[in-house]
């Protein structure tokens, strides 16, 4: 009944879909250039894979939260633009400068230690100025940001630093009515303002996300930051499916049922026996549980695809198994599971369990697609 895989739950990522995604994105955002973001192992899709595809499919930027990210894609090869964000108080920025890989500044004793680290190696860094138009997460308040941007200035007339990018963050693009959009669009530009009052040139300003890519145009300047949508979920669950934005879920995670037997009604299932059966039933048991990233929200809620049909998840998910209900099917011991798919053949997308347990798609790519042995690219 079933492909060629056995044994323990496997995440398997189509490549294809990214790169279709990617080019899809590409073609709904018009000029802008393309940043595909690819942190977090690409939102657990492998970020080697992830980046190949994406720049197959036209990403002429790639995005990575941590320093260790941008590496990891030179060593495999890359050589474009990379885009760099998030660094700890004594991070050594030597091997990003020397790869060419563009680091981004929140504070001047961040842009301090970047432009002395130019200077030491003999190579001007590539520096991105971010600042906080009202996420209150990473870069430089509003209040700070015109010293910011002075001494961005004076380090670029030093010859130690050239300012690539400016860029932020939106914190509500998936509500595109959220008044927090408008406010924070007018204060990227107020910022904008403040950068070239003092003549500096960026290649690239840039504040879209995917949710703002696709539904918000004013936002797209000139370059937007896609993650979630590069892997075919949707940014915006509550304004469109993946499917009406053309997009395709890469994701897919499968096993085989680790066991089926019959038990009695009356029977509690799994830990603390918050289900117990109504009447004599089938189960299944699913060789994944929180260890491998399925949310223990999901017990009780959340559902998996076996023999064509969904399948409820029975009482609590353990760390290594889950338990599912098979009714009265004639569903065998090493039969295909499905808990994730791309939606097509009638399994649970990334976007059903984010709905079934109350969190984000994000939240279910990246835990689950960690940590598999059996991830193939
Ligand atoms: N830009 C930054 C700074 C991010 O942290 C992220 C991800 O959280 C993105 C862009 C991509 O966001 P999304 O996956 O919603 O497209």
């Amino acid at each position: 009944t079933s492909p060629e895989h056995h044994g323990r739950a496997e995440v398997v990522v189509d490549v294809a879909a990214i790169r279709h995604n990617v080019a899809t994105l590409k073609r709904a955002v018009g000029e802008p250039r393309m940043m595909t973001v690819v942190k977090a192992d690409g939102y657990g899709h492998g970020i080697v894979e992830s980046a190949r595809a994406a720049r197959e499919g036209g990403a002429d930027w790639l995005g990575v939260a941590v320093m260790e990210e941008a590496l990891a894609l030179r060593a495999a090869g890359d050589t474009g633009p990379i885009l760099t964000w998030l660094t700890v108080p004594g991070e050594r920025y030597e091997a990003c400068l020397e790869a060419g890989v563009d680091v981004t500044a929140y504070t001047v004793a961040e842009l301090d230690a970047i432009a002395m680290t130019a200077r030491d190696i003999g190579v001007p860094a590539r520096v991105q100025l971010k600042v906080d138009t009202g996420l209150s997460r990473g870069g430089s308040t509003l209040d700070l940001w015109p010293g910011l941007v002075e001494a961005a200035a004076a380090a670029e007339e030093s010859g130690a630093v050239r300012v690539t990018g400016v860029w932020s963050h939106f914190a509500c693009s998936d509500e595109p009515k959220h008044p927090a959009n408008d406010e924070q669009e007018q204060a990227f530009l107020a910022a904008l303002q403040t950068v070239e009052a003092v003549g500096i040139e960026p290649e690239v300003v840039h504040l879209a996300n995917s949710a703002a890519a696709l539904l918000r145009p004013s936002s797209r300047f000139d370059l937007v930051r896609c993650g979630i949508a590069s892997y075919g979920l949707t940014p915006a669950p509550d304004e469109a499916s993946s499917d009406d934005l053309g997009l395709v879920p890469a994701m897919t995670v499968r096993g085989r049922l680790a066991l089926v037997k019959r038990v009695r009604a009356g029977s509690g299932v799994s830990y603390g026996h918050t289900y117990v059966t109504a009447r004599d039933t089938t189960v299944g048991v699913v060789p994944m549980g929180y260890g491998d990233g399925v949310p223990r929200h999901a017990s009780s809620r959340a559902e998996v695809l076996v023999a064509g049909l969904r399948r409820p998840v029975l009482g609590r998910v353990c760390m290594d198994q889950i338990v599912v209900d098979l009714g009265d099917d004639d569903v065998a011991t090493g039969d295909e599971v499905v808990l994730v798919g791309d939606g097509r053949d009638g399994a649970p997308t990334a976007q059903d369990w984010a709905d079934a347990c109350g969190t984000i798609s994000y939240e279910i790519v990246t835990r689950m697609g960690a940590r598999q042995p059996g991830r193939m690219p």
